[in-house]
């Protein structure tokens, strides 16, 4: 447990930032959040939780309630787009808990922030705090909000996305690249299909040049999302955002080649929204003195693995194991201990989702879904 009363400062209350929140607060830390929302809006999105971050939301507190509310599918399968021949299929259920020892749920997006929003006390929480900037003195880091408002804390974790103001402060403005791609998604009434319903796996439908990955959100199937990537030339337009709209007609059309099943879902969504797809590197470093960054703020990566809200809370979950017991002079050397024990991991999947082969063919999943962050070694020294 921690002694001291020092204060750690988290900007962002997504997925990230909450799970670290509860995973600090678990081991005796004082934290504040600081989110720019006011209010989260229930925005068309699913989330597939493969079993290494259901390990994480499990020592949360968080995984009986994701059993209640999520789909448990069948299997992972992966289908050609016209044909429907199956590629690769891994069975789930009980077949993925006895390899890994934990489930493979989907859930919507909301639903799951939600739930690991629940774990956290809402007086921790301050809405409506846009960080603007941020200055590092000797033992504390002063964050500047875009109301002119300031807060002093002792140290600081940046869990404030993809578009990260304090990754651009510590290491200068990103310039992604864009793919040529983009990503169209949407959850929608199960109901919309008629009596023509889903297969209970989650699938993905591979294309030469564009996929489809299909699933229910909820236990009761009430719910269908799917989310696409598809080559579009005027993509670099739209923004990384949960809320842009896109035209369901011209994702009807792009996907026009494909297998009947596919088709009849996008004749039932009613609206769409639209990702454009964005190429990171992986960053040079991750922490400075008192400050770090963890989640898509260190390492975004396009969706095509799964993997992206699972790195965040891996990273949620190290982070506060490197902080155990640890007092404010030993922060920075947590931090570090940290980037060496997380960098090389969400690095290679980083790199490896860009690909875009993931699970096509037969593919050995155990690195990724039988990793344990809650009891993986810690790394002391630097990795090449
Ligand atoms: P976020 O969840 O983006 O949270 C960042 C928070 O910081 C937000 O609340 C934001 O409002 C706040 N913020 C930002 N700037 C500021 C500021 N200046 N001041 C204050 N607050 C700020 N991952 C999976 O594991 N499985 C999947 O199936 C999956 N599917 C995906 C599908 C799509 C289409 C996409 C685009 C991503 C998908 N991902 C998936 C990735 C996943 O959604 C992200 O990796 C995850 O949300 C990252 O969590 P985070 O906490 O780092 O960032």
């Amino acid at each position: 447990m921690q002694s001291s009363r020092s204060l750690i400062g988290i900007i962002g209350a997504g997925i990230g930032g909450l799970a670290v929140a509860a995973a600090l607060r678990a081991r005796g830390f004082n934290v504040r959040v600081f989110e720019q929302t006011l209010k989260f809006a229930r925005v068309g999105a699913g989330i597939q939780m493969t079993p290494n971050p259901m390990k994480v939301l499990r020592a949360l507190g968080v995984e009986p309630e994701l059993r209640r509310i999520s789909f448990e599918p069948v299997s992972g399968l992966n289908r050609d787009y016209d044909s429907g021949a199956v590629t690769n299929e891994l069975p789930l259920r009980t077949a993925i808990e006895d390899r890994y020892g934990a489930p493979y749920l989907c859930a919507h997006r909301a639903d799951l922030h939600t739930a690991i929003k629940n774990v956290v006390p809402d007086e921790v929480i301050s809405f409506g705090r846009k960080l603007a900037g941020i200055e590092q003195g000797a033992s504390s880091v002063t964050l500047t909000f875009t109301d002119g408002s300031t807060e002093t804390v002792d140290a600081l974790i940046a869990a404030d996305g993809v578009h990260s103001v304090v990754r651009d402060a510590m290491l200068g403005k990103e310039e992604p690249r864009f793919t040529g791609r983009v990503a169209y998604r949407t959850t929608f009434p199960a109901s919309l299909l008629g009596d023509k319903q889903i297969a209970p796996s989650r699938t993905k439908w591979w294309g030469p040049d564009r996929h489809i990955v299909i699933y229910y959100v909820t236990a009761n199937r009430d719910e269908v999302y799917f989310v696409t990537s598809q080559p579009e030339d005027a993509g670099w337009m739209t923004r990384e955002s949960w809320s842009t709209k896109g035209d369901v007609n011209v994702l009807r059309e792009a996907f026009s080649a494909f297998h009947p099943e596919v088709r009849r879902v996008l004749e039932s969504c009613p609206e769409v929204y639209k990702w454009a797809l964005l190429a990171r590197d992986p960053l040079p470093r991750w922490t400075e003195g008192r400050v770090v960054l963890l989640g898509d703020a260190c390492h975004p990566m396009p969706p095509y693995m799964a993997q992206g809200a699972a790195m965040a809370l891996e990273d949620a979950i190290v982070l506060a194991r490197c902080l155990e017991g640890v007092e404010p002079e030993g922060f920075a050397t947590a931090f570090k201990r940290y980037e060496w024990t997380r960098k090389p991991r969400a690095s290679q999947i980083q790199q490896m989702s860009g690909k875009n082969t993931w699970m096509q063919h037969n593919t050995n999943p155990d690195w990724v879904y039988g990793y344990d962050a809650v009891t993986a070694p810690l790394t002391d020294s630097p990795v090449d």
